[in-house]
């Protein structure tokens, strides 16, 4: 059978012991099947490794720990406890971080540039819940003197985690940063396209001293390891990032069984919008970053520019030139920024709404086809002469293709932004200051980007509007997710 660490030789000629087995009480273990799967290099096509595959029964011996884990000292201690583990993980990423770049270049496709980025905000996320351990407050209300009134925060309990695959390492931080901060304990589920990295991470958790079931790491698939995760009777709460369709699927799950809490961060269609006044170099910069990092595929890539008349012309010219001097191939190439698409799967839907692109009508203004014929690449791609009800103006592509459009009116423009399903993020960029408030005020999502895109910070709240999702990750208000409120009412004898 599959041994449960496998030696894998990274392009950088270093090798390293790759887990494969399912992460379960502080131990990776074969999973009762024993059936496992292989996971694909994108940049490649080859298979890297296979990982053990979780099922309802083992995500129940995950739970099972969870549990076990979640009445034990770890929720109640000192919080000061979880504080060293958290600070000792942050440590253990920056001491580990050449190798999770790696892994995470090699299952996911991404270039090395934009894993690196991704290690670094994982360790920023994780030092910055560590010194949210101790700032956990209730608060004590006054009635009168008949009564003495206070409220705790209290962790929710044994939670569930679904992750996309995106950004494998820097998902699975957003999740488990909360749930180490407040004392919670999870069951994690990776996308079955990246399941590396995280098992990795997972042993690093381990070391950094978390104890055994505070955190379980499964492989598996949506509807055989995921679903019974969103349905399961002793999960407190599921915290899900995917696609909204899938999102819709766990919030019934989680209203059908034990009505557990739900937060979700889904899909979006971010509008990034250009005013005359806008500083050219800069505004073009964030374009880039905004649909092209990462190979488009982020949640929030802003993939409706539209730009004001008076500045048009010039930012489609800059925007094309720019668009088409990015490197593109080998992800372990220092200077490449975008990597392949993560699998056949996202490669082929993203071709398939280029040809929908254009036999909508709209113009290929660069890019428009894969690039070569090995790996899993697209050209960055941008088509102008689009109608707002063109479906490439409608759907999430979650590639590397924008729509560009030209506007008039602030007002106008605003009615355009907010005309979606969805409401993540948006980009405003100007140097009026006046405008960036008043448009950031208008627009229904639940991040803008004034003067820059794409840009996180462990302490500023990421999360969406409408159908864009419920709750929200990082900062202050990622807490709120995994804490309840208890009110205490004591009667006072008179
Ligand atoms: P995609 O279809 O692009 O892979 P998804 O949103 O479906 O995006 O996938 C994100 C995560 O959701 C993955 O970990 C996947 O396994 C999981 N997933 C997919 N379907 C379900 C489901 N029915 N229940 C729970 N999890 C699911």
């Amino acid at each position: 059978s599959l041994p449960l660490f496998v030696p894998i030789k990274l392009p950088n000629g270093t090798t390293y012991e790759q887990p494969t087995g399912l992460f379960i009480n502080n131990e990776f273990v074969q999973s009762k099947s024993k059936k496992t799967f292989g996971t694909v290099s994108p940049s490649t096509e080859e298979e890297i490794t296979q990982v053990y595959e979780a099922f309802s029964e083992d995500i129940d011996d995950a739970v099972e720990a969870a549990t076990a884990a979640f009445h034990s000292s770890w929720s109640t201690s000192d919080p000061q406890v979880r504080m060293k583990v958290l600070y000792k993980l942050a440590d253990l990423i920056d001491e580990h971080a050449d190798t999770l770049a790696h892994i995470e270049a090699l299952d996911n496709g991404k270039s090395l540039m934009c894993s690196k980025g991704d290690v670094a905000l994982t360790a920023a996320y994780f030092r910055s819940c560590a010194g949210w351990t101790d700032k956990i407050k209730g608060s004590v209300i006054e009635t009168g003197d008949t009564h003495f009134n206070y409220t705790r925060r209290e962790p929710i309990g044994v939670c569930g985690q679904i992750i996309p695959w995106n950004f494998p390492l820097l998902m699975a931080s957003w999740k488990l940063g909360p749930v180490l901060c407040t004392g919670c304990t999870t069951v994690l589920k990776t996308a079955e396209s990246t399941p590396l990295s995280a098992l990795y991470l997972a042993s690093l958790i381990k070391e950094a001293g978390a104890p055994p079931g505070v955190v379980n790491v499964v492989s598996g698939f949506g509807p055989t390891a995921g679903a019974p995760i969103s349905s399961h009777p002793k999960i407190k709460k599921v915290a899900f990032t995917g696609s909204t369709a899938t999102g819709r699927h766990i919030m019934k799950a989680a209203a059908e069984s034990n009505l557990k809490k739900v937060t979700l961060e889904l899909g979006g269609k971010s509008p990034n919008i250009v005013f005359d006044d806008a500083d050219v170099k800069s505004t073009i910069q964030h374009l880039v970053t905004g649909i092209f990092y990462n190979t488009g595929e982020v949640c929030c890539a802003g993939s409706r520019i539209y730009v004001q008349e008076g500045i048009y012309d010039k930012i489609v010219s800059e925007f094309k030139n720019a668009a088409e001097s990015l490197k593109i191939g080998d992800p372990f190439k220092e200077d490449t920024f975008m990597g392949a698409q993560t699998s056949q799967l996202q490669l082929d839907k993203i071709l398939k709404y280029i040809d929908i692109g254009k036999k909508e009508g709209a113009t290929v203004i660069t890019g428009g086809e894969r690039f070569g014929n090995k790996g899993y690449f697209i050209k960055p791609t941008i088509f102008g002469d689009v109608k707002e009800d063109h479906q490439i103006v409608r759907d999430e592509i979650f590639g590397p293709v924008v729509t560009i459009t030209k506007f008039k009116t602030v007002e106008e423009v605003i009615a355009l932004a907010n005309d979606s399903e969805y409401g993540l993020a948006a980009g405003v960029h100007t140097t009026n200051l006046s405008t960036a408030i008043s448009v950031s005020n208008k627009i229904n999502s639940g991040t803008i980007w004034v003067n820059t895109y794409n840009d996180f910070h462990p302490m500023v709240p990421f999360g969406g509007y409408s159908q864009s999702g419920i709750g929200r990750e990082m900062g202050e208000e990622a807490l709120d997710n995994y804490t309840q409120v208890k009110a205490v009412r004591i009667g006072l004898s008179q």
